[in-house]
């Protein structure tokens, strides 16, 4: 499957949601500034790449703002309050247009299917759940990646402190 993209094609899932389609923004893009999106206190600005993409969960459109190896900069989900919230992949690009003159027909396909996308995503979990004791990135500060496995800061301390205990343990005889 991967083979077949091409090589500025992004990962199937970017912000934790299935990428629908993708845009690179060249020269022939003109940024218009109408884009009030903020990563923390710092305004979004030009972006080299964007995608469409829809949350596993809710089937909520999102589009994604990236730096050029399609790390996410800025998500735009539309939930706030007032948002209106677009119903199809054609009212995102409209409003992407809004922000990006020229964009409209720039946008490509990722074709790869919910099934595969959620895999692709179930995997990278997988890489930050802890492998001793099963906890997930949500409980846990901190983990270490070593091969295949995974342990967590409590997990390496209790191992610690199995090492550390005298060996006073009553005997099996
Ligand atoms: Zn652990």
């Amino acid at each position: 499957m991967s083979s077949l993209l091409p090589p500025s094609a992004p990962p199937p899932v970017l912000a934790g949601a299935r990428v629908l389609e993708y845009a690179l923004v060249d020269e022939a893009v003109t940024f218009t500034g109408r884009l009030h999106l903020y990563s923390g206190n710092e305004r979004i600005g030009r972006v080299p790449c964007l995608a469409i993409c829809r949350e596993f969960d809710d089937g909520q459109y999102l589009l994604v703002h990236c730096g050029e190896d399609w790390e996410a900069l800025g998500v735009e989900a539309w939930n706030g309050p007032f948002a209106q919230v677009p119903g199809s992949v054609d009212e995102v690009k409209l409003r992407a247009e809004s922000y990006y003159a020229g964009l409209s027909s720039k946008w490509v396909k990722l074709e790869v299917s919910p099934e595969d996308a959620r895999a692709y995503q179930e995997a990278q979990e997988r890489e930050f759940i802890c492998s001793f004791c099963g906890r997930g990135p949500d409980e846990l500060p901190s983990v270490f990646r070593g091969g295949d496995a995974t342990i967590c800061g409590d997990c390496v301390r209790e191992l610690y402190r199995m090492l550390d205990e005298p060996d006073d343990a009553p005997s099996l005889q």
